[in-house]
């Protein structure tokens, strides 16, 4: 069989997984229902909780529990997450960055330990949901609820089918197609055996390995992960859109390695950066950074500060508009904003040919002087801005 019938196959089997189920959940008989279960993902994810909260305690009981086990659970939760945030997530599903195959072989055997499917179609499922974000063709919707959005849409199988939704860039890609197919038994391995194998390693065993490294951080950071399906959707503000039910919070960012800045995703979802300040808790935005220093990611994507600005000033304009504040007086002031912005740029460029021309000193010294100038007037002006949206957001909330 040849390497291209081979993809066929593979998106063939996906797109039959999705066989179209007209019926809602809602008015299937019994014996129906049972059929659109997904029955491995059912029990895995009812599973795996049940067996960690009963066998963790019978553990702890009689072997007792240490620092090390915490630090063992800790760093291996954080990488799994991690490997789901960044190498599913922001390469796989988004390309925000390039790395060589090597570091995306890596990518590909680390995930699996997560438990999250194949990144063929982890990646299929979340380009869908940016797409069709929130209506029934969004695969986690929330409109369904916040179950269904969490964790219930894994327990059926998937009941819109939609061809044009397997990644074309992913389903040519040699190492992701041989996750694809091997994937069950790269999951246990990474999943359950590694753990194991590490647990032995730092002497606490095999089977505490298994138990600690392998189905407790699994049941840990699936959970964290699907908070960004439902809990992200459902709390939080919305600073860069409201045509979708995303929302950006500090707590769900810190819950879920910096996925919860979820509002700012949804609008510029290229971006390598969810939590898009330097301050903003997004961990995965460090990894990859980091790995960017030592030249090992390439190409990271980034939206200018004046895009993002942009679509801020937009959104609050709409909201106080809405709100009943003067037209004209909003206009005038965003335009403020945006000449300060665009005389700022400008400076900045002459500058830069100043320097590359080695013009004589004087020139550049004025040419400072009024920059710092523009600096003050495009702070003065966004202060004009955020002082007006508050009082009319404030206004409306007394
Ligand atoms: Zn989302
Ligand atoms: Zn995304």
């Amino acid at each position: 069989m040849n390497q291209n019938s081979q993809i066929s196959d593979s998106v063939q089997k996906i797109e039959n997984s999705r066989a179209s189920h007209p019926k809602s959940v809602r008015e299937m008989t019994f014996r129906e229902l049972l059929r659109e279960i997904n029955w491995v993902s059912a029990i895995f994810l009812v599973v795996t909780p049940l067996l960690a909260v009963i066998l963790l305690p019978i553990y702890m009981y009689f072997h007792g529990w240490s620092w090390g086990l915490t630090a063992f659970l800790v760093i291996l939760y954080s990488i799994s997450n991690l490997s789901i945030t960044v190498c599913y997530h922001r390469y796989f599903a988004h390309r925000s960055f390039d790395v060589p195959m090597w570091v995306q072989v890596m990518f590909l055997l680390v995930a699996s330990m997560a438990f999250q499917g194949s990144a063929l179609r982890w990646a299929a499922d979340h380009r869908r949901h940016h797409r069709e974000v929130d209506t029934d063709e969004d695969p986690y919707t929330i409109n369904k609820g916040f179950f269904h959005a969490h964790l219930g849409w894994m327990l059926f199988k998937d009941r819109h089918p939609d061809v044009d939704v397997i990644p074309r860039d992913l389903a040519t890609h040699k190492w992701v197609q041989l996750q694809h197919n091997y994937y069950i038994v790269v999951a246990i391995f990474m999943g359950f055996v590694v753990p194991g194998l590490i647990g032995m390693a730092l002497g606490f065993g095999f089977w505490p390995g298994v138990l600690v490294g392998g189905l407790t951080r699994i049941v840990l950071s699936q959970h964290s992960t699907f908070l960004i399906n439902s809990a992200a959707h459902t709390f939080g503000n919305q600073p860069y859109t409201d045509k979708n039910t995303a929302r950006d919070s500090f707590t769900m960012a810190f819950l879920t390695f910096g996925e919860g800045y979820h509002n700012y995703h949804h609008y510029f979802q290229a971006d390598y950066r969810n939590g898009v300040r330097w301050y903003q808790w997004d961990p995965s935005k460090w990894v990859i950074a980091s790995m960017a220093i030592v030249g090992l990611a390439k190409r990271l994507k980034k939206v200018s500060a004046e895009e993002i600005l942009k679509a801020r000033i937009a959104m609050e304009e709409k909201r106080i508009l809405a709100r009943g504040a003067n037209q004209e007086r909003v206009r005038l002031l965003r335009e403020r904003i945006l000449a300060a912005q665009t005389r700022w740029k400008a400076i900045q460029a002459d500058i830069k040919r100043y320097k590359e021309e080695h013009s004589w000193n004087q020139v550049l010294v004025e040419k400072r002087a009024e920059l710092e100038l523009a600096r003050i007037e495009m702070n003065n002006a966004l202060i004009a801005w955020k002082t007006y949206v508050r009082t009319w957001l404030r206004a409306q909330t007394a």
